[in-house]
């Protein structure tokens, strides 16, 4: 495995990764569990545990340009078998919204998912298939990407053409509203 050279050591990014995600990283004593059961860790630049040990030592620019950050599925198998009790999938959660925060994503794919999802929540409460794909295909710019599957999933219907809001969809949008509020403040 490549070694991983270290920078000088930022105590504020530190803070700031045990403040958000309310997790004590320098817990951590490197027992690799939570990478031994990672169903991930083949895809990964760098493995969760090492992600752990650069926090520890405050390699921001390294954590937060990672991949796995991106390529995480949140599964929490992580926070599961850490035997220190680390929300480890919690940190890697606040790490990619660092990660946003900063300009430093690294999977811009990835990201245009989330959002094209998290926006058809908004306006509909549910996912709506189609306006999600053709969103996330925009925001890449591959605009036919997946086009074949639509006229099977329509067949089948496993998709629907139009979109079908829930009851309550104002519900929905409120916490998206405060959610939006209480982060630009
Ligand atoms: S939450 Fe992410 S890092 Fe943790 S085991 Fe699952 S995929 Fe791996
Ligand atoms: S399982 Fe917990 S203690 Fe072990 S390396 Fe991962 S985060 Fe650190």
């Amino acid at each position: 495995m490549e070694t991983i050279r270290v920078e000088s050591i930022d105590r504020d990014f530190i803070r700031a990764v045990e403040e958000e995600s309310g997790q004590k990283v320098s817990q951590c004593y490197q027992c690799g569990n939570c990478t031994a059961g990672c169903p991930l860790n083949f895809v990964y630049d760098i493995p969760v545990h090492q992600i752990m040990r650069l926090l520890q030592v405050g390699q921001k620019e390294k954590v937060l340009r990672s991949h796995a950050i991106w390529l995480c599925a949140t599964c929490e198998t992580c926070t599961t078998r850490c035997p220190r009790e680390i929300d480890v999938a919690r940190v890697m959660d606040i790490l990619r919204i660092m990660a946003r925060r900063e300009r430093m994503v690294s999977e811009k794919g990835i990201q245009s998912f989330y959002d094209s999802f998290l926006d058809s929540v908004k306006s509909h409460g549910r996912l709506y298939e189609i306006g999600g794909i053709m969103k996330y295909n925009l925001h890449t710019r591959r605009p036919f990407t997946a086009a074949e599957l639509g006229p099977k999933l329509l067949g089948k219907g496993k998709i629907h053409f139009f979109p079908k809001n829930i009851k309550g969809v104002g519900a929905v949008k409120e916490i998206f509203e405060r959610f939006a509020k209480k982060r630009d403040s």
